[in-house]
């Protein structure tokens, strides 16, 4: 049943820029639209930030940092539970939010307001437990200390497909290691992060420390004074690897710190000896999930000879019954993709499987009937590593499937890409699950589930998947430096006498 898009508490639809824990306009006066995915309707519009905004944004994050950074830990511990406590009360709006302006179906939005509180919570947690180190010097009149200092103002770059997620996944650690942030949000999903700032500056988070500048056409614009800017100290950006390789061109000249996760190119091996039923509900989370849109989707799925038809047979049948529409009806397992021009591209890579060969098991067509975004889940059989979709990543619901005979075979072509995020592996010999995950070029290595995420577990990808990991017991250092401390000449005779 179609549900009417209304939020219980309306004061959480923001279209401003937030800057010095004051909700403001773009020195241009001028403004973007923001647009529901499944229907093509106005949600709202927010302010086409320039130069100006993020500066001043950078400003009020640099004004903020030494008062906070002066913190003890454990109050800025619990200035994020509060935090998390309130994203958890207003749970169904942000829901709601993230289901509005980026498409994914309300059982999906619901689960990713729990994933972004989780790395708040994770974090506040981390926040008290900030240790530095004593070492020992090669002389003993000398004393060796290391302290943990936040790298100061950090620049976070967020993606639409995690409205929520990706930015508390960078804000829980920067916040818990004392560093002020400016939020670049993106032009297709700003609503959600704004939502959270106000949440934020009600569970005490001090004016400046947490910025937000929206924009759309301007986006570059204001990467590029993020990244030049000498007062930045950090940039971490969620997205492609193509942006991620020009921020880092961009942030050379001022020597950043840089966080980068970037696109993945997952692979699943399906063994004979897999729990089938594992496989295929792992591949069916770890593929459909957000309609593909996630840079942990599986990309290539190659699977043994002895279970291969079977194990089309049992994905084509669950795939079948997905209900394709908005993601605003109960009914819905799957919405659309963010746009238009995203389902032309699934589109296009499909063509080009099928004229080079591949099978359509089932799907293989867009659903102009619901509207331009949407793409019906498709299952391909008979891919050959000559295709598109087998060297670029799909950000849709498209699950390629591959066949293979040997165990070496399998993992030589997960191997063969210059990226490496995420991947997978279904087997019941231990032997061989121990084998293959070392062999793997890849950041994550998945056994038996296709869920990753989860606070407590480091993300990040090795190779052009990207730097540094979020999450975890890890994810703070990203946002952390290391201050040596030397002390000399302490009276070694004293010692002696002991
Ligand atoms: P994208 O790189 O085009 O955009 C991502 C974000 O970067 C957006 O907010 C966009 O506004 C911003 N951006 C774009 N150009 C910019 C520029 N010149 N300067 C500064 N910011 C800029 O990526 P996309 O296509 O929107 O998102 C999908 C990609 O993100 C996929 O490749 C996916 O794998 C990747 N991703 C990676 C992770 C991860 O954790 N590794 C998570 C989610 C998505």
């Amino acid at each position: 049943m179609l549900q009417e898009r209304r939020l219980k508490n309306p004061s959480l639809l923001i279209g401003k820029n937030y800057i010095n824990a004051e909700w403001v306009e773009s020195a241009s006066g001028k403004r973007f639209e923001v647009h529901d995915p499944a229907t093509g309707k106005l949600i709202g519009t927010c302010p086409e930030s320039n130069s100006q905004d993020a500066q001043k944004a950078i400003d009020a994050a640099a004004a903020a940092f030494p008062a906070w950074r002066s913190r003890s830990g454990r109050e800025r511990a619990r200035i994020l539970r509060r935090w998390n406590d309130l994203i958890l009360e207003n749970a169904q709006d942000l829901a709601t939010l993230i289901g509005w302006e980026n498409g994914k179906a309300s059982f999906d939005a619901n689960g990713e307001v729990q994933f972004a509180a989780s790395f708040l919570e994770w974090f506040s947690e981390e926040a008290a437990h900030i240790h530095g180190d004593v070492a020992p010097h090669s002389s003993t009149s000398f004393r060796v200390s290391v302290l943990k200092e936040p790298v100061g103002v950090a620049g976070l770059i967020v993606p639409w497909n995690f409205p929520a997620g990706m930015i508390t996944r960078k804000l829980g650690p920067a916040l818990a290691a004392g560093c002020s942030v400016v939020i670049k949000t993106a032009g297709e999903t700003p609503f959600t992060a704004n939502a959270l700032a106000l949440l934020g500056e009600k569970a005490g988070v001090p004016k400046g420390v947490v910025n937000i500048v929206c924009a759309l056409e301007n986006t570059p614009e204001i990467g590029q004074v993020l990244c030049a800017s000498p007062i930045v100290r950090k940039i971490s950006f969620t997205g492609s690897t193509r942006v991620g390789r020009l921020l880092m061109k961009q942030s050379s000249d001022t020597i950043k710190k840089l966080s980068l996760e970037l696109g993945g190119n997952a692979p699943v091996i399906v063994f004979n000896d897999a729990d089938l039923d594992l496989a295929v509900k792992g591949v069916v989370a770890s593929k459909f999930k957000g309609t593909g849109q996630t840079c942990v989707c599986a990309n290539r799925i190659f699977v043994q000879d002895e279970v291969y038809d079977e194990f089309i047979r049992r994905l084509v049948e669950i795939v079948r019954a997905f209900k394709v529409g908005n993601g605003a009806d109960t009914d819905t397992t799957h919405g659309p993709l963010i746009h238009e021009a995203a389902a032309s591209k699934v589109a296009e890579l499909v063509d080009d499987a099928v004229q080079k060969g591949a099978k359509i098991a089932v799907g293989g067509r867009r659903r102009q009937d619901i509207g331009p975004a949407f793409y019906q889940p498709t299952v391909l059989t008979d891919v050959s590593s000559d295709m598109r979709l087998f060297q670029e990543e799909i950000f849709g619901p498209i699950a390629p499937i591959l066949r293979f005979s040997a165990e070496d075979e399998a993992v030589n072509a997960a191997n063969a890409c210059d990226v490496g995020l995420a991947s997978y592996v279904y087997t019941q010999d231990i032997t061989r699950a121990h084998r293959v995950t070392e062999l793997l070029h890849f950041g994550m290595v998945a056994i038996n589930t296709g869920v990753m995420s989860d606070a407590a577990a480091p993300f990040g990808g090795v190779k052009q998947s990207g730097l540094g990991r979020e999450g975890s017991k890890y994810g703070i250092a990203d946002y952390l430096q290391s201050k040596t401390v030397v002390t000399g000449n302490i009276n070694v005779t004293h010692r002696a006498h002991i």
